[in-house]
């Protein structure tokens, strides 16, 4: 009885899925991974990164290239489309050319980095165990040996470096300077505009020979993005222009961001779909707006290192007992009862303090700094996210979903503080 009528239950979601009325014609052309064809409002950039680049399909090196601007400014869709555009002629006309695309921040290591620059050239790097050094002779070597131009594109290089320092870069922009036959040329790509002030000088004027802005876009410009997009992926007469303008709006408001638009007008179609409703309305955008809200915050809370999941865990716990906002070393205190409970060894307060700051930045606690008088300052914590968003992701964490439910005796002898 149970399972029919929940497979009945299954069968009406399906159903209603089915013969619905189709809101989406190509959800695909909405996913972040997708390269369109044509870019509108960008045509200043494909031109001047394509003139710089042009020099290659003669066998000449081009200048280097520092391309940046903010996320979702259409950096990495431009370059794509320019390298693979660039990449086409050059094998038609057959220049010695070749290029590599790599997203430093998802390679993470100078050694994965160079190990994808290796592949474009055909050369198997294993997984690990040589040293940085090596992999860059093999790399020099291999380039010298079939005399070609390689491109190499760092996309957000501005990742890597505050993680591991400025030397790859350093290493690949005085390439030439040891090679004979082969040629590199770097185009480094940046969202942080304040990336250049972590360059050594010799590395910065080497990469930034010539350098591409991309500004936000403004509300019109998102809105031609989006409709460019919306008329491939979303069947006829389910949006109405009032959607798209509020996508539009929305993201012109915080920074000009195509891929938060772009978004937003992907969410508010599945929401619309998975209502069974026939048209994509503007609650259906505040809604996804919220979603999309929501999914960031977990997706931060799942990815916290485990004493910054502890010391969150810690905050809930006391909001649980009615402590809305604790001072810093009760926050420890707690914390370091839950270290004990799991029998993990608990970090010092001078490093507590260090994850209650980092905490605080992301948004996931809100920390202010009160005066004891002549007892000197200290800091009073109170939980930035929602006590049911923590519940629910911590509860499947394999530790701390172990203390989500344990009362610290700290809290039981003192009560509210
Ligand atoms: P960035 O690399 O600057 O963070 P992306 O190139 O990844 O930005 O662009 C974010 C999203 O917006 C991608 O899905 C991209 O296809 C789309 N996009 C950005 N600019 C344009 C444009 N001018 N025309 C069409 N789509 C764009
Ligand atoms: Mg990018």
């Amino acid at each position: 009885m149970n399972s029919c009528s929940r497979k009945d239950l299954l069968e009406d979601v399906f159903d209603k899925f089915l013969q619905g009325p189709g809101i989406f014609q190509d959800r695909e052309v909405l996913r972040p991974d997708y390269v369109p064809s044509h870019l509108p409002h960008r045509e200043e950039q494909l031109k001047r990164l394509a003139g710089i680049l042009a020099p290659v399909l003669k066998g000449s090196r081009c200048s280097n290239v520092f391309i940046y601007g903010q996320t979702g400014t259409g950096k990495t869709a431009v370059i794509r489309h320019v390298l693979d555009r660039l990449i086409h002629k050059g094998h038609e006309s057959g220049a010695p050319l070749e290029a590599c695309y790599v997203n430093c921040r998802l390679a993470g290591t100078d050694y994965r980095v160079l190990s994808r620059t290796c592949e474009a050239l055909g050369l198997e790097i294993p997984f690990t165990g040589l040293a940085v050094g090596e992999v860059f002779d093999r790399f020099k070597a291999a380039l010298d040996a079939r005399e070609f131009l390689l491109l190499i594109v760092l996309d957000e290089i501005d990742a890597l470096i505050k993680m591991r320092g400025d030397t790859l870069l350093y290493e690949l922009s005085r390439a030439n300077e040891n090679l004979k036959n082969g040629r590199v040329a770097l185009i480094g790509i940046s969202n942080d505009l304040h990336f250049k002030e972590l360059l050594d000088p010799r590395v910065l004027s080497s990469l930034s020979e010539e350098e591409v802005v991309f500004r936000p876009y403004s509300a019109p410009e998102l809105r031609d993005i989006l409709f460019e997009r919306a008329k491939l992926a979303f069947s006829n007469g389910v949006l109405t222009d009032g959607v798209v303008n509020l996508c539009a709006a929305i993201a012109a408001a915080e920074h000009g961001d195509a891929r938060r638009a772009l978004d937003l007008l992907r969410v508010a179609g599945e929401l619309a779909e998975r209502e069974g409703d026939a048209k994509v309305t503007d609650d259906h955008v505040r809604h996804a707006q919220e979603k999309i809200e929501q999914d960031r915050v977990v997706e931060v809370l799942k990815t916290l290192p485990l004493h910054s999941k502890l010391v969150l865990c810690g905050i809930y716990l006391m909001k649980q007992a009615e402590i809305n906002e604790s001072i810093t070393g009760d926050v420890f205190e707690v914390y370091t009862e839950l270290c004990e409970h799991l029998g993990i060894d608990p970090l010092t307060q001078r490093r507590v303090s260090g994850l209650i700051n980092e905490l605080d930045v992301i948004g996931v606690l809100n920390t202010r700094v009160v005066s004891l008088g002549r007892y000197g300052r200290t800091k009073r914590v109170r939980l930035g996210v929602p006590r049911s968003v923590i519940k629910a992701v911590f509860t499947d964490d394999t530790w701390v979903g172990r203390v989500l439910t344990y009362v610290p005796k700290c809290l039981q002898h003192n009560g509210a503080r």
